[in-house]
């Protein structure tokens, strides 16, 4: 038991010594700066990182921090996110930028839940931007994540946030409370890289040792696919041919 333990214990360590040496060179990974982190993980949501990248430069250049984003016309805002798709994340921007100058005097907080109350942030971004550049100790759960520690547990189930708790709970004994964003940005690039949805290279794996679904030989069917919901209705069809 005392041996499992102490396994279990270097897994975070393995983890962040794995990240160091292969993680992508990104721009956004280069600053702990809470405005970049916060505009590139709300960019990131439902966004490819290639497609992502020119416009966070973009971006930066038209507004280099939060005061220069509130007093921005949303107009001017929504044409810098021309192309991104989902546009109520850039009023979100702009609307919470808005905020943080009236409450925080154009600081962003490092509080979670005062970051969670914020326009368009939610516990995923406040998170993000709490562990990322804040250093806070809260994890980090993205669909990659969630995969990555669905397969740790072996955890049979549907991909989706219904195991959310269940994950945590696991989660917990091993979180590196000083070092979280280095820790959960290490989790998200592990997911995206290498504990790919499908064909997984376990073989690359730094923390292949720890992984039930791999010792189980169940790595590629986990998570199972998300059950469609259909609804039965009952209709009357005809069909008009023309000659
Ligand atoms: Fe994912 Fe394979 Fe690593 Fe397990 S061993 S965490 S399935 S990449």
């Amino acid at each position: 038991m005392r041996k499992k333990k102490a396994l279990f214990q270097s897994l975070p360590r393995r983890l962040v010594l794995w990240y160091r040496k292969h993680h992508r060179k990104l721009p956004w990974r280069e600053t702990n700066d809470p405005y970049k982190v916060w505009i590139s993980e709300v960019m990131l949501q439902q966004t490819t990182v290639p497609a992502v990248i020119p416009y966070y430069k973009k971006w930066l250049k038209l507004f280099p921090d939060v005061k220069s984003l509130s007093r921005a016309p949303l107009q001017k805002v929504l044409k810098a996110w021309q192309g991104l798709g989902y546009y109520q994340r850039a009023k979100n921007l702009h609307l919470a930028a808005r905020a943080i100058c009236h409450k925080f005097r154009g600081k962003i907080p490092s509080d979670y839940g005062e970051l969670k109350n914020l326009p368009g942030f939610g516990p995923y971004t406040a998170a993000a931007v709490a562990s990322f550049a804040f250093n806070k100790p809260y994890p980090v759960v993205d669909a990659n994540v969630r995969r990555v520690l669905m397969r740790l547990m072996g955890l049979r189930s549907e991909a989706g946030a219904k195991n959310d708790k269940a994950l945590l709970r696991f989660l917990e004994p091993f979180l590196p409370l000083k070092k979280m964003g280095i820790f959960n940005q290490a989790m998200m690039e592990l997911g995206s890289q290498v504990c790919r949805p499908k064909n997984p290279l376990c073989l690359l794996c730094p923390v292949r040792e720890f992984c039930r679904a791999f010792k189980e030989g169940t790595q590629e069917i986990i998570p199972f696919p998300k059950k469609r919901a259909y609804r039965k209705v009952e209709a009357v069809v005809g069909i008009i041919q023309r000659k």
